[in-house]
């Protein structure tokens, strides 16, 4: 906990190429995107959060009131279908996860919990939040499959990318994202998890490193905890090219960003042509955030928002997990902000950020992923 006081942690076919560039047109112009109404999943398991990280932690329960405020502020509330939280089970969490882990992992929080590293502590009633948090996600994929919604937002905690196949770490126990990824990639899906958190999503890296199912896409401020996602790590040998980092420095901002996602990442995701969407949506690279020092606004986090769903196949297919964020304010607003514009409104409490460095950084992995 000192270190964290002390500011350490600064932490598919042509078809569907086709429907995508007509659909983003559309998108373009701010016209709500499915026709007619577009209805938001939500997911969360902020009524059944027993995660206690103690006094002083980031990534305290408090976290998730201010996200789901964001509905509010932005109006949405009357596009919500609500979906309850389940509780995953060990053979899904198995899909991501070593046995052993998830086994010592669930003992270590019956026996009453403690300090996993640094940074990362359980209590008796983290194990429950833990399958919550996972369950959350799978049921919010479930529910678009059902036809339920078009888009969802999966506010949960603990958040989960640091998370390894066989490590909790970075405020993570389970790694929610890569759990609901895996079941649909065993569903025979596509799964893009492209990761905005200003973290490198070092977990979801490691589970799918190898695997050429699943495309990870990664922007994150560098340096930063935890210290992965340089842009040469670009997957193993049956996965070549499909772990794509672009790591930006301090005081990157929506212009790097908005040029990450165009000149990067969109021609990656045309060659891969994912048939799902996740997001491991973390806001914490908000110019508001205790924990980094890159300097989005909610607007710039909206641009970011229709971006990835315009990397979506069609209606439905666009998941957004909750992972960072940690000023209550910046996590309003940007949830807001995004989920706002993935309905087609146009909430948007500050303005676009512009300027500042990251040009280079994003030539070199364009040089890195991108033939011209
Ligand atoms: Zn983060």
């Amino acid at each position: 906990m000192s270190h964290l006081r002390a500011g350490a942690i600064s932490h598919i076919s042509t078809a569907l190429r086709a429907w995508r560039t007509r659909s983003t047109g559309r998108f373009a112009r701010g016209v709500p995107p499915y026709g007619g109404d577009v209805e938001l999943v939500l997911a969360d398991n902020a009524d059944l959060d027993r995660h206690d990280t103690g006094r002083g932690h980031p990534e305290h329960p408090g976290r998730l009131p201010a996200a789901l405020a964001g509905i509010d502020a932005a109006d949405l509330r009357d596009a919500v279908v609500r979906v309850e939280p389940r509780r995953a089970t060990v053979d899904e969490l198995s899909r991501a996860h070593k046995p052993e882990l998830i086994r010592a992992l669930k003992e270590f929080c019956e026996a009453g919990g403690g300090a996993l590293d640094a940074d990362t502590s359980a209590v008796a009633g983290s194990w429950d939040t833990a399958l919550l948090a996972a369950g959350a996600t799978l049921a919010a994929v479930d529910a678009l499959e059902n036809g339920m919604g078009d888009v969802a937002f999966v506010g949960v905690r603990p958040p989960g990318h640091h998370a390894t196949s066989d490590r909790p770490m970075g405020f993570c126990l389970m790694n929610n994202i890569a759990v609901a990824a895996a079941a649909l990639a065993e569903r025979g899906e596509r799964v893009l998890v492209l990761d905005w958190d200003v973290h490198h999503g070092n977990g979801t890296q490691d589970i799918f490193w190898d695997d050429p199912r699943v495309l990870y896409v990664s922007t994150h401020q560098s340096p930063l905890y935890p210290g992965s996602g340089h842009v040469t790590e670009t997957g193993g040998p049956d996965a070549p090219g499909l772990t794509v980092n672009v790591p930006l420095p301090p005081g990157a901002g929506g212009d790097t960003f908005r040029s990450a996602f165009d000149e990067v990442i969109a021609p990656v995701v045309d060659s891969f042509v994912p048939t799902w969407v996740l997001v491991s949506a973390g806001f914490d690279a908000h110019r508001d955030d205790p924990l980094a020092n890159l300097r989005l606004t909610s607007a710039d986090f909206a641009d970011l928002a229709l971006r990835a769903r315009s990397y979506a196949p069609r209606s439905g297919r666009l998941v957004l997990v909750l992972e960072g964020g940690y000023d209550a304010d910046a996590l309003c607003s940007s949830v807001g902000a995004s989920l706002s514009a993935l309905l087609g409104e146009s909430y948007r409490p500050e303005e676009q950020s512009s300027g500042g460095p990251g040009s280079e950084a994003v030539a070199e992995a364009r040089r890195m992923h991108v033939r011209d």
